[in-house]
């Protein structure tokens, strides 16, 4: 079987696997345990892991919350920030394509907070403007909620404007950065972001953990828990930290960081690949999301009279997603495609691939082999094609 399907979740990296492991057989302490050296060396590997997250953002140690995930991260920012300023505000600003972490929590702050959110409209690429970020603002907007790059087309947003705006109007900006950091270059200084979320099974780290940047300085920025308890991650996120998934993040990261300008380059060059091979071999196959604004490992195509369930059927040797599986039993096509204005047809025809670290060139040949085949072959069974 071939794995494309890295937005989903990628394989851990075995030199990820291999820091991991004595935080589970000997290193085995509680990072909180202030009394013995089981302790403390626990503490040791969390806090090594928190600097490396840290200089990967460009941001300082004291500033990274951990958390069970991006989902979470995404929850803590919206929920914290909209409790703590209340006082000041009951306005948010999210953009329409985020992930459903982002778009749910907005939902439920609406329906059940009295909250009014904003829901930003992107071009035919998936590009928030930020012109229509600034004109959304009015003097109750307590926060900007915009993703760095979308998980279903990759279109990377203009994240250094927005945080100008936000900057320039005195708003805290939380950006959703799941699918950017590791990927692409991720500053929160020169974007101006006072929030961000990641998570570190994007970047062949393992499941069930991800953090939350909070800014300490120029604005310092202030949570409101959702969970409570011991007080652990300065009382933003109570719960004992889950030691060898931590390092194994910090490791993740430290591997994204050394090896991104290789990594990179390798995989916009084997998604380039893909996409010439299989458009020049059929026609009526469409990009979705931007041509070049977009993350180097994300090819997102809409075939032309084909549905893409019926496609990932016909080649169940490769792992990819569709534009309609995402959301559940219910196939409806995917909403970030709706906002792009691509019609239900091509929205159902359309197919993600995400390329990863572990992915080879034979593979990408074999892929774009089947793909070629198969939409070939269930375009001469569809009576609406002619050939
Ligand atoms: N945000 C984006 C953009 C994502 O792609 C994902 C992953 O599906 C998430 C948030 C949720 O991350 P996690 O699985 O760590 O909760």
């Amino acid at each position: 079987p071939i794995y494309l399907d890295n937005h989903a979740t990628t394989k851990v990296d075995p030199r990820v696997v291999e820091t991991m492991l004595p935080y589970f057989t000997e290193k085995y302490g509680n990072a909180a345990s202030r009394n013995h050296a089981f302790g403390w060396v626990a503490e040791e590997g969390v806090e090594q892991a928190r600097q490396q997250i840290a200089e990967a953002l460009n941001a300082d140690a004291k500033e990274i919350v951990f958390t069970s995930g991006a989902t979470e991260s995404n929850n803590l920012a919206l929920k914290g920030v909209v409790e703590m300023y209340r006082e000041k505000g009951d306005h948010i600003i999210i953009s329409s394509t985020e992930h459903r972490s982002v778009l749910d929590t907005a939902k439920t702050l609406e329906t059940k907070r009295g909250v009014k959110v904003t829901y930003l409209p992107v071009d035919k690429y998936g590009m928030v403007s930020p012109d229509d970020v600034r004109a959304a603002i009015t003097d109750k907007t307590v926060l900007i909620s915009v993703m760095l790059a979308n998980n279903e087309i990759g279109t990377i947003n203009p994240v250094a404007d927005i945080g100008k705006v936000a900057k320039e109007k005195g708003i805290l900006f939380h950006c959703d950065a799941t699918q950017g950091v590791g990927k692409i270059p991720v500053d929160v200084q020169a974007m101006g972001i006072d929030l961000l979320s990641c998570t570190a099974h994007k970047i062949y780290g393992p499941k069930g953990i991800g953090a939350l940047y909070v800014r300490k300085k120029g604005p310092r920025v202030r949570l409101a828990p959702i969970i409570d308890g011991g007080g652990h991650e300065r009382g933003m996120r109570s719960g004992t930290l889950a030691v060898p998934l931590i390092v194994g993040f910090g490791t993740a990261v430290t591997l994204c960081r050394q090896e991104m300008p290789v990594e990179s380059v390798r995989l916009a060059a084997l998604r380039d690949r893909l996409q010439t091979t299989i458009t020049t071999a059929l026609e009526e196959v469409y990009l979705n999301g931007h041509p070049t604004q977009r993350l180097p490992h994300n090819l997102n195509l809409s075939f032309a009279y084909v549905e893409g369930e019926s496609l990932l059927m016909g080649m169940k040797e490769i792992a990819l997603s569709s534009g309609s599986a995402c959301t559940s039993a219910t196939l409806e096509p995917s909403y970030v495609l709706k906002a792009l204005g691509v019609g239900a047809e091509l929205a159902h025809s359309s197919i993600r691939f995400g390329i990863g670290r572990f992915n080879t060139e034979e593979e990408i040949d074999y892929t774009a082999k089947r793909m070629i085949e198969t939409v070939t072959k269930l375009r001469e069974m569809s009576p609406l094609y002619e050939m």
